[in-house]
């Protein structure tokens, strides 16, 4: 089932593979954000239909209260089969085609190098479809306006990378923590949870990532990303 984007222009349109990946790769950007007044939206691929523990409606109902507390303006799900993330020109389509939907400056998927390999496929489905997004002569079911997207970054779920650039999130970093507890069937060991790597101190781990991210800049905390293309600096070089 596709959900289109409200359509009002995103500034920033985030992908993850299951609903909780983005928070936990950029929750506190995207609340940062958020309280600068752009305009967010998160898109998963799928409804998470395999994990171990919750299950669709609760995982939902879960995305929703952490869209809340980050203030994100839309969220919406593709519906793709879990572990079905495979690059098909029908999934490079339907992600085109909400791209050119919400029109975002700005898109995030995840880092491709992830023990998960829905993940990395997530990452390659959104890349190939930013790029469709852009092709005049590309055509999707239902948005045939061309959109290109200024920037393409990627965000870290699992494992910790050099990061190519952070952002300072030492104010949201408890917004973070928070979106990521919405998420109570994944990160919170219960007499019925499967022992997955999620419920044994994953929050706290993400936590200490972003600490670490923080000190190598010599902020408290911030997030990390992978860009590949260099980024150009708007400010010279003594950050004026
Ligand atoms: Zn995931």
């Amino acid at each position: 089932m596709v959900t289109l984007m409200n359509d009002k222009n995103l500034h920033i349109l985030a992908f993850g593979a299951h609903a909780d990946d983005v928070e936990i790769g950029m929750a506190g950007t995207i609340a940062k954000l958020a309280a600068e007044g752009k305009q967010i939206g998160i898109c998963d691929l799928t409804d998470a239909d395999l994990s171990s523990n919750g299950n669709v409606a609760l995982r939902k109902e879960e995305a929703g209260k952490a869209a809340e507390i980050l203030g994100v303006s839309t969220r919406s799900s593709l519906g793709f089969p879990d572990r079905g993330l495979f690059l098909k020109e029908e999934y490079i389509q339907q992600v085109a085609s909400i791209i050119r939907a919400s029109k975002p400056k700005i898109v995030f998927a995840p880092y491709f190098e992830d023990r998960h390999p829905d993940h990395g496929n997530c990452a390659r489905l959104v890349e190939e479809a930013v790029f469709s997004a852009g092709v005049k002569k590309y055509k999707t079911d239902e948005n045939n306006e061309p959109h290109r997207v200024e920037k393409l970054y990627f965000y870290m779920i699992n494992g910790f990378h050099q990061p190519d650039f952070t952002v300072d999130i030492s104010l949201f970093i408890e917004k973070k923590l928070a979106a990521l507890r919405a998420y109570k069937s994944q990160f919170e060991l219960s007499e019925q949870s499967y022992n997955t790597p999620l419920v044994n101190g994953y929050i706290e781990t993400v936590e200490a990532r972003e600490r670490m991210f923080g000190k190598m800049v010599g902020v408290s905390f911030a997030e990390g990303f992978k860009t590949k293309v260099p980024l150009l600096l708007k400010h010279d070089l003594m950050g004026e």
